[in-house]
């Protein structure tokens, strides 16, 4: 899938993987020493099905499909974990978050990210790139757990998890609350739509960084609750089943277009890698799909984890392909490292591995033949075509995805050997992790449990969270 060349071409194979990286060799050839740029566009709670490179026939996303159609869109890619902070976690460390106790989502008093691991942005400045962040960090809000503290040179967006699309001096923007605006240490307010601002404002880095390679984590609150779009975008909707979610869509979609027009303007986007993807399935309160999944956010089956997800990277890979293997969120850390500095890959034990041989078709197959997920009380683990899912008090379940991709056809009692296989598999993992820091409280934990029980026996879910369910009902599981 490589690009091939002339310089390739002499050098022989094992050249390639220089030339990908960005790095001269000994055997002469003029150095390619212009390192790429990289972004990580990062959406939350969007439904697996819900872009146009995903199939979606009534949410339009031209700018977001128009990309991913210049790369490899990944079939079989899942994050870490189901609910925001833990993916996002996962996704900055490279690691999976229950080594370090990051397994539920943190509230304001949670510490973050724990201060031994090497996020993303630090082993990148490490090669000399300018980093930034935009939007959503959900990744720990007290002193030095900040985005500014944790190797991003800027900063524009919120610490919380959610919060209105609009300025709001009653609400979320109040002063020193953990919902507001901030650019760096500093609140600010902001004009119109937040996902236009969001947009804006990576612009604005790009413009201001351009000649020096530069990593964007990009992670707009766009589709996560509030419901709130713009009038003009609603407009452009009006009758439409989900004209929220497709106003939403549109302008998450317009912003990452506004990005991409930025870069080919300066003449960068052939040499910058690009990871789109969702930090967790689409969420049973956003109106959006994960068709033909089972599940979705803060759930074990595949509409939870497995999600939308491409690369592209215009000059090193072919785009208009597509990628069957097991893939996880994870590998962006490896594989942004890779492109930096193959020779360097920072930090230690990483759970990733880069993608790059694969993009490049150097490597067939899956980049990982198991993963794991956990969240207190419930479990998953993958491997190969099949699927585990662990809860306390229930028996599990097994199913095979390659026959099942839905997981409504348990195997449990039918394929004993890899219940027990899965099973030790899991725990084995477990080893090598520790307890969560935080949980999510008896209210959240129920719910997601008795969410657990009735879609493994195939039933309808009696509540989707503790709003809908009285306090006073919720201790008889
Ligand atoms: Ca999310």
């Amino acid at each position: 899938m490589l690009k091939i060349n002339n310089s390739l071409k002499l050098a022989g194979g094992i050249l390639a993987l220089s030339v990908v990286a960005g790095y001269s060799c000994s055997s002469g050839e003029k150095p390619n020493s212009k390192k790429p740029n990289i972004i990580v566009l990062l959406v939350d709670d969007a439904g697996y099905a819900d872009f146009g490179f995903m199939g979606s026939a009534d949410l339009k996303t031209p700018n977001i499909d128009k990309l991913a159609a210049g790369g490899v869109i990944f079939t079989d890619a899942h994050v870490s974990a189901t609910v925001c902070g833990p993916s996002r976690a996962g996704i900055m460390t490279g690691r999976y978050q229950q080594r370090f106790g990051f397994e539920c989502n943190p509230s304001s008093d949670s510490c973050g990210v724990d201060m031994n691991e090497l996020t993303i942005a630090s082993a990148l400045k490490k090669e000399g790139y300018a980093t930034a962040a935009f939007g959503k960090w959900h990744l720990g809000d007290q002193p030095g757990y900040r985005p500014n503290e944790r190797g991003f040179d800027y900063y524009w967006g919120f610490l919380s998890g959610s919060r209105s699309y609009f300025y709001d001096g009653q609400k979320s923007d109040k002063q020193g609350d953990p919902h507001a605006i901030t650019e760096n240490f500093n609140q600010v307010s902001f004009e119109g739509y937040l996902t236009d601002r969001l947009g804006d404002r990576a612009v604005d880095f790009i413009e201001k960084n351009k000649d020096n390679p530069f990593f964007i984590y990009w992670a707009p609150n766009a589709v996560h609750t509030p419901m709130e779009a713009k009038t003009e975008d609603l407009a452009l909707f009006d009758g439409h089943p989900r004209q929220k979610l497709a106003a939403m869509t549109w302008a998450l979609d317009r912003a990452v277009g506004n990005i991409v027009e930025k870069l080919k303007k300066e003449g960068l986007l052939e040499n910058t890698l690009i990871f789109f993807l969702s930090d967790n399935g689409g969420a049973a309160n956003n109106q959006s799909t994960n068709f033909p999944l089972k599940g979705f956010k803060g759930n074990k089956f595949e509409g939870g984890h497995r999600v939308p997800f491409f690369v592209t990277w215009a000059s090193e890979i072919k785009g208009g392909e597509t990628f069957k293997g097991l893939t996880s969120s994870l590998d962006i850390y490896s594989t942004a490292l890779h492109a930096a500095n193959e020779k360097n890959l920072h930090g230690k034990n990483l759970d990733g591995v880069s993608l790059i041989p694969y993009l490049t078709g150097k490597k067939q197959g899956d980049p990982h033949q198991k993963l794991f997920w956990r969240k207190d009380k419930m479990a998953a683990a993958r491997v190969g075509d099949h699927k585990l899912i662990r809860v306390e008090k229930l028996p599990s379940v097994l199913y095979k995805l390659s026959d099942d991709l839905g997981e409504t056809g348990n195997l449990a009692s039918k394929d004993p050997e890899h219940l027990q296989l899965l099973n030790s598999e899991l725990k084995n993992w477990e080893k090598e992790t520790i307890a969560p820091l935080w949980t999510e409280g008896v209210q959240w934990d129920t719910i997601t449990w008795m969410i657990h029980q009735d879609l493994m026996l195939n039933r309808k879910v009696r509540a989707n969270d503790p709003g809908q369910f009285k306090k006073d009902k919720m201790n008889g599981r």
